[in-house]
């Protein structure tokens, strides 16, 4: 397992060219750390690339072969030298309606092209409420890994994003994190013989809630959204992180 904490920068679909050439000045003269990873919207990803920092996408296809307009495969996001996807966010799980199953498939296809898969798996405030998050993150993760062997696993990492929490400024709590993060562990533990599995946190991460965060011991970094599409909150929050550790 990599033992150093990772930031991932989930920039969705806010910025439009003007704001992403901005946020570029700032962004690539100051991050040099490829425990740093971006991912921005897909058509904007060639103004990343060849920096110091990693560069990810924020969703791939399912198929590496064959033609599926409007899509993007590991293969070519390998071709372009972009290590990482992020899997199974549950925008996409909602809006877009993604299975587990397809999930599953998506995560075996970008492995099996050599990419960094970051899962991402959440309960909704309503499984929440209704006690039932452990079943939710037990049914997302052995879904989502089902088939998948000891070395593919190594090329997983989980990022735990409680859907109440995305975007909306309700953080989980220190403790909440903790205890998920072990119960993923458990997990993949018993289901798949995995140990030491690395798990994020994503959920309204900023820059005045980050210090606070990182003291969380068993997390292995975070998953941002909306203050990564801010280049000087960005920056701050790499810089605890990452820059510090
Ligand atoms: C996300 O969408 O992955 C996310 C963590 O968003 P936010 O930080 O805005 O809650």
């Amino acid at each position: 397992m990599e033992t150093k904490k990772i930031v991932v920068g989930n920039l969705k679909t806010k910025m439009d060219i003007n704001d992403i050439s901005k946020y570029l000045k700032i962004i690539n003269e100051q991050v040099i750390d490829k425990e740093v990873i971006i991912c921005p919207t897909s058509i904007y990803i060639p103004y990343f690339l060849k920096q110091r920092y990693s560069v990810g996408l924020q969703n791939t296809f399912v198929n590496d072969e064959g033609t599926y307009t409007g899509e993007i495969t590991p293969k070519q996001a390998v071709s372009m030298g972009i290590k990482y996807t992020i899997i199974g966010h549950s925008e996409r799980r909602i809006h877009l309606d993604e299975t587990d199953e397809l999930i599953n498939r998506k995560v075996i296809s970008a492995i099996n092209s050599n990419m960094r898969v970051i899962l991402c798996v959440g309960e909704t405030l309503e499984e929440k409420q209704l006690l039932k998050t452990d079943m939710v993150l037990r049914r997302q993760l052995v879904n989502a890994l089902n088939g998948l062997s000891i070395d593919m696993l190594d090329n997983v990492t989980i990022a735990y994003e409680p859907v109440w929490a995305i975007g909306t400024n309700n953080v989980a709590s220190n403790k909440e994190i903790a205890r998920t993060a072990n119960y993923i562990r458990m997990i993949l533990h018993q289901n798949r013989g995995y140990e030491n599995m690395r798990v994020i946190y994503g959920g309204s991460v900023n820059e005045q809630n980050i210090k606070e965060l990182n003291q969380i011991e068993n997390i292995s970094g975070f998953l941002v959204g909306g203050a990564s599409n801010d280049a000087k909150k960005f920056l701050k929050i790499i810089e605890e992180v990452v820059v510090n550790q």
